[in-house]
């Protein structure tokens, strides 16, 4: 086995132990695989311990392994921030899209999806521990941004994604993700039929899970530590 399949068997028993300890089922949280700033050949191993899903921040970077990679059957996460000029780039190569947090981009990523391809599956990124500087909509506005995402046909809503600043220890971990899923509960209740909660990296998936995720992001505990400057 190589490094990296080993290092996702480990993250997958840590799922499947969260799962248990919350008494959920252990299929109901997925595994994204965050390959940023890692190359093709490490994606292909993962690939090779049964890894389909991957998320990527910097668009560029990100294109070019989707291109490399293309006779594979991998379905591809943009969870990096979308500035208006990468919106085309973005709708013509990814499967998902997890940072929506502006009507405009949103409307941007629906004209520009090419027809002959799925919808752009969206999550709305949600800033939950109010942070001013932060990416993500602010809570209250995101019933109003997720109905007018709906609207879109380029798109299909499938849910809501956060990225809160590290917590010092697992119940403030989970009072932050708590705020996330109380949201996800309350549009499911106003009618939207949400399935993807994704909240969870390396570090908290344990809490995430415990909250309610149903998709962790995980990028070192798979590929290993990052270059400072990406960090
Ligand atoms: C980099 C990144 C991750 C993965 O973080 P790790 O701590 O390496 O698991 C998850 N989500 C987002 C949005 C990221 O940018």
């Amino acid at each position: 086995m190589t490094m990296i399949e080993n290092q996702i068997c480990t993250v997958r028993q840590r799922m499947a132990a969260a799962c248990q300890a919350a008494g959920r089922a252990p299929d109901s949280v997925r595994l994204l695989a965050v390959s940023k700033t890692f190359d093709a050949q490490a994606v292909l191993a993962a690939h090779a311990a049964g890894q389909r899903a991957f998320g990527e921040n910097y668009i560029r970077e990100a294109v070019e392994k989707i291109t490399q990679l293309r006779g594979l059957p991998l379905q591809w996460h943009c969870i990096g921030p979308i500035q208006s000029n990468k919106t085309r780039l973005v709708a013509e190569h990814f499967d998902w899209v997890q940072t929506v947090d502006r009507l405009k981009i949103a409307e941007r990523l629906s004209e520009q999806r090419p027809p002959h391809l799925a919808p752009l599956q969206v999550c709305i990124q949600v800033n939950v521990d109010g942070g001013v500087s932060k990416s993500g909509v602010a809570p209250p506005q995101a019933l109003a941004l997720a109905q007018a995402v709906m609207a879109l046909p380029g798109l299909r809503l499938r849910g809501l994604m956060c990225i809160p600043e590290p917590a010092a220890d697992f119940a403030s971990a989970c009072a932050v993700f708590k705020k996330a899923k109380d949201l996800f509960d309350a549009l499911n209740t106003a009618g939207l039929a949400l399935d993807t909660l994704s909240m969870g990296m390396s570090a908290d998936l344990e809490a995430a899970i415990a909250s309610g995720s149903t998709l962790v992001r995980v990028g070192s505990a798979i590929f290993g530590q990052r270059d400072g400057h990406h960090a």
